[in-house]
């Protein structure tokens, strides 16, 4: 089971390969959304993820440092509150948790690897910071053993916002934490009371500053689609995620899932689900926006796996959500870029693009492509480390040229 929301959704207790993005690309986490949305990443699907097994690596990203996440699922078993993407009801008490011993069992197999990769150990769960205190201290301290020794760079953990002070960082602090993940959700109070998340959007301000004030890097994750939210306010929430300057943001469409209020309110006719076409619409606009601020979105849509497929009540998931947002980009700076140059019907084109973004510009199935051609114009696809990701260039190519494109 999964949840979306709180925190990078992939539970996967395992190793993950985060992607390191140039001056304007993307990266992820895993958010589990079994069944719990938004609360944190995961998807551990089978026994041995749950006590942290490792994963193969999912990004083998540019010549940039390669990050792996160490992922340890902590679930928030008798979470008090009653978010209204998540089924954890029906889970809670069934998850067993790590132990100090799992911890150091998932950093020794990821350490036997032989690929290098600058790895953090990352506690997922949407609530780490909200679970038994002593607990909490006990998988930090198993953790920061590897951190003094310098075999990883640091602990990554992921909560929500209304349970940061400084007493809990001054312990995160102290014990090897470099990375905090706030599970925001929305920056509109209105949606977070519909959607029950029990905190406010000062508390995700006041949360965010506080783990600036710590030097602890922040990361800052939203949903759309929510309940009460819509195009504007999903927008209205990223502009103030913008705001809080976060070193990371991951984008959770939400899926709603059986069993939980949303489901109960799509079936009364309550809430309409975002369509998946809307729903890339909207999510390119902020991947965009977050891009052009040099903010690294490190996930985007949640991450596959046949249990959140079967328990969808309304199916406007993809697996590739990414990948779609970014062709979209895309394809909407080359038509930018042709209107800009009176490219007419019938031209053909070399399009320069970075070697990161070729198939982003082509799209899945060369669908850009197509679409491109359905338009009469005729493009080569050539890749130049100078031009900047999500950015291109466009040149008309002689006769000759198109004759040869022609034939
Ligand atoms: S805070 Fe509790 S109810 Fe809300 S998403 Fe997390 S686990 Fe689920």
């Amino acid at each position: 089971m999964r949840r979306q929301g709180d925190a990078p959704d992939t539970r996967t207790n395992g190793y993950e390969i985060e992607k390191t993005i140039p001056a304007s690309d993307t990266s992820e986490e895993k958010g589990v959304l079994s069944q719990r949305q938004g609360a944190a990443p995961d998807t551990r699907t089978n026994k041995s993820e749950e006590k942290g097994v490792m994963d193969q690596p999912q990004y083998n990203t540019s010549k940039k440092t390669r990050r792996g996440n160490i992922s340890i699922f902590v679930p928030h078993n008798g979470c008090p509150h009653q978010c209204s993407f998540c089924d954890q009801r029906s889970i809670t008490g069934v998850k067993s948790q790590p132990s100090p011993a799992d911890v150091d069992s998932a950093v020794q197999t990821a350490l036997s690897s032989k690929q290098r990769y600058d790895l953090e150990i990352a506690f997922f769960g949407g609530s780490f910071t909200a679970i038994d205190r002593t607990y909490m201290i006990s998988l930090l301290d198993a953790a920061n053993v590897y951190v003094k020794r310098g075999d990883v760079s640091g602990i990554r953990v992921s909560t929500r916002p209304d349970y940061i002070d400084e007493e809990v960082l001054t312990i995160l602090k102290s014990r090897g934490v470099t990375a905090i993940e706030l599970g925001a959700q929305s920056m509109c109070d209105e949606v977070l009371r519909a959607n029950r998340r029990g905190h406010t959007e000062n508390d995700v301000e006041n949360a965010s500053r506080l783990i600036r004030q710590f030097g602890i890097s922040l990361g800052l994750q939203m949903m759309t689609g929510l309940y009460k939210s819509d195009r504007e306010r999903d927008i209205y929430t990223a502009k103030k995620i913008i705001a809080l300057a976060p070193d990371t943001v991951r984008i959770y469409p939400t899926v709603t899932i059986k069993g939980t209020m949303l489901a109960s309110l799509f079936e009364s006719g309550e809430y309409k689900p975002m369509e998946l076409e809307e729903s890339v619409e909207l999510c390119a606009v902020l991947l965009k926006m977050f891009l052009e601020n040099n903010i690294e979105v490190i996930r985007l849509g949640l991450h596959y796996s046949d249990e959140l497929v079967r328990g969808m009540a309304f199916d406007n998931y993809h697996p590739a959500f990414r990948e779609l947002c970014e062709n979209k980009i895309m394809l909407e700076r080359f038509f930018e870029l042709c209107r800009s140059r009176g490219i007419e019907i019938g031209s053909s084109l070399r399009v320069y693009v970075n070697p990161s973004c070729v198939s982003k510009f082509t799209g899945q199935s060369r669908a850009n492509i197509k679409k491109i051609n359905e338009r009469g114009i005729n493009v080569k696809t050539i890749p130049d480390g100078d031009i900047k990701p999500y950015d291109m260039k466009i040149e008309p190519v002689s006769e000759e040229y198109r004759g040869a494109v022609r034939k």
